[in-house]
């Protein structure tokens, strides 16, 4: 069957719905990480991810897919955040690693703050850097990723970003709650990364410890309630974890496969995908966003001047109330360093909160469930 391929977004880009996520092949020999690499492609992937940032990945994958350099779409990403690091660091190193002369996309990297969009946009920031080089046709296009969908979402309001990189799966849908339509508005490309929970995901599932087909149970303290979640084994959360990506208005998804096996799987995942079944829709309270009011993380009321540590206990308070989970949540929140009794009612936090949140009552209610 042919992979099927969706357009990503503005760039016009046909890219294939499950792409490829270069971190994990960081651990494999040259030898392993190029015929894992190979065998994609020849499955019929052609989106492929790496970063300046993971170690010899972008080596790797330059080697790998050398001979076939016109036939694929390669993405990389800068985490220098200023013009000259990032043409002198970042792009003239990813071109070299990547034996090419012309990147398809590039990306700043793990934008996830205000402040860090301004620098890496202000007049001697990274993004002047990945504009000449477009300019001078050494990349074609420039996204941004990052964790914090509300920041993504002030960056596609910029108009200068083509594609954005963003996580999505079960536990985290922030990106549902605005990013996508944003997105969708700009015609802007829209790439999911961490579908599995990534490495320090907010639950650290299913990839922890684990590698893509894992035995994260170890990590959940409740055991049914986690295959009541994610199914009853690694190979069938990885399968659950990427349908519920799949099922979204998305453009391609990368996880990072270690093996032509784990290749095999996922390409196998997406072949076999035709839509949630009903149960899996009930299950994941599909499409459905928490009950108003709720915290969307954007971290802007912090620093709290008590430390309280607002978005992470307003996001498991989401955990407890909209996706019960119940038992991990009240287990994690006597581990959050500064609690809700830390609170002196400032009303600081409520007043930077761009989506006016009543957060003292919501810590409060928080509190209840959550003790
Ligand atoms: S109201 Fe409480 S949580 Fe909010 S900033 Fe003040 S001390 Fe921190
Ligand atoms: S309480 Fe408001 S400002 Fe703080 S993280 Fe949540 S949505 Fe953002």
């Amino acid at each position: 069957m042919i992979m099927q391929k969706r357009r990503l977004g503005r760039t016009g880009l046909q890219v294939s719905v499950i792409g490829f996520g270069g971190i994990p092949i960081i651990a494999l020999s040259r030898d392993e990480a190029e015929k894992v690499v190979r065998h994609a492609y020849e499955r019929g992937i052609n989106y492929f991810d790496t970063a300046r940032a993971y170690g010899d990945s972008e080596e790797k994958m330059g080697a790998a897919l050398n001979a076939v350099r016109d036939e694929v779409i390669i993405a990389t990403k800068t985490h220098q955040r200023t013009k000259e690091d990032a043409a002198r660091a970042g792009l003239k190193q990813s071109l070299r690693n990547l034996q090419t002369d012309r990147i398809d996309l590039v990306q700043l990297h793990g934008i996830d703050s205000e402040e860090v969009l301004q620098k890496a946009m202000g007049p001697e920031g990274a993004l002047r850097a990945l504009e000449e080089a477009k300019t001078q046709e050494r990349i074609d296009y420039i996204g941004i990723s990052g964790h914090n969908p509300y920041v993504l979402g002030k960056a596609i309001k910029t108009g200068k970003f083509d594609a954005i990189l963003v996580p999505l799966n079960v536990i985290d849908r922030r990106a549902t709650e605005e990013l996508f339509s944003l997105a969708n508005e700009a015609d802007v490309g829209v790439v999911i990364m961490k579908a599995m929970g990534g490495c320090g995901a907010p639950l650290q599932y299913p990839q922890w410890g684990a590698r893509f087909l894992g035995k994260p149970e170890q990590d959940w303290p409740d055991s049914s309630e986690f295959v009541a979640h994610f199914g009853k084994d690694g190979i069938e959360r990885a399968k659950r974890s990427l349908r519920f990506v799949l099922a979204h208005d998305i453009d391609t998804v990368i996880p990072g496969p270690r093996s032509i096996e784990e290749v095999d799987h996922i390409i196998k995942v997406a072949e076999d995908f035709h839509g949630l079944s009903n149960e899996e829709k009930t299950a994941y309270k599909f499409e459905q966003l928490p009950p108003e009011p709720f915290c969307r993380k954007c971290g802007l009321c912090m620093p709290c001047p008590d430390g309280v540590e607002i978005p992470t206990i307003l996001r498991w308070d989401i955990y407890y109330r909209f996706y019960n989970i119940k038992k991990w949540t009240r287990d994690q929140y006597p581990k959050i360093r500064t609690r809700v009794n830390s609170c002196t009612e400032c009303g600081n936090c409520e007043e930077k909160c761009p989506y006016s949140l009543p957060v003292i009552r919501m810590l409060k209610e928080a509190k209840k469930r959550l003790e």
